[in-house]
């Protein structure tokens, strides 16, 4: 593994590990007493090139970048296995996604994965107009990573508007000036 490789200055350990301490999940960061609980009952494991005890580890190495464009934190299922098990009560799962904002957030989310887009636009859709649309969602996804499925897509979707499965015009709710605040607080902000 790579990891040795890219330890940062312990300045810079330091900071990513202040910066983890004050995300949702990441307070107990430096509790962990790397037992290996959290990996070995993972059910998505098997999909993350860096086990939950080992992103643990590299976040208290300070290794922020590689954390922060890491497979792992967009395989995690959000099932709280871990959570629940965890000796030293780390709420892995909300860490997880609080990384995921900040990955998005610094851009260093995994450009290969499906995830990552689905959660930008996802989000960008919800926090424009204060309810998700599908169709919108579902354009915007295939764009990024099948542009030439887009006519089939559009076939469908045109079928399921008619059999009144889906809604094609975009609503928005009355406040979304108040909705964007609330996305201020909780630092999801602009995903554009
Ligand atoms: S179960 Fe908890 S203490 Fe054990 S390695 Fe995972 S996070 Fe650390
Ligand atoms: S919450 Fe995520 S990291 Fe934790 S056990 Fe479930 S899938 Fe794995």
């Amino acid at each position: 593994m790579k990891l040795v490789a890219s330890l940062s200055s312990s300045t810079t350990r330091t900071d990513f590990v202040k910066e983890v301490m004050k995300l949702p999940g990441g307070d107990k960061i430096l509790d962990c007493i790397q037992c290996g609980l959290c990996a070995g009952s993972c059910p998505t494991r098997f999909s993350m090139d860096y086990s939950p005890v080992q992103l643990i580890k590299m976040i208290q190495l300070g290794m922020r970048e590689d954390v922060l464009s890491s497979k792992t934190i967009w395989a995690c299922a959000t099932c709280q296995t871990c959570a629940t098990r965890c000796p030293r009560n780390l709420d892995l799962t909300t860490l997880m996604l609080s990384l995921r904002n900040l990955a998005i957030k610094e851009d260093l989310a995994d450009k290969r994965g499906v995830k990552p887009k689905f959660h930008k636009a996802f989000f960008d859709i919800v926090r424009k107009s204060g309810r998700l649309h599908e169709p919108t969602l579902q354009v915007r996804i295939i764009k990024k990573s099948d542009p030439k499925a887009l006519a089939r897509a559009a076939k469908l979707g045109l079928r399921l508007a008619r059999k009144g499965k889906i809604r094609l015009r975009r609503e928005k709710i009355e406040h979304t000036t108040d909705l964007s605040k609330m996305f201020e607080v909780t630092n999801e902000g602009d995903t554009e």
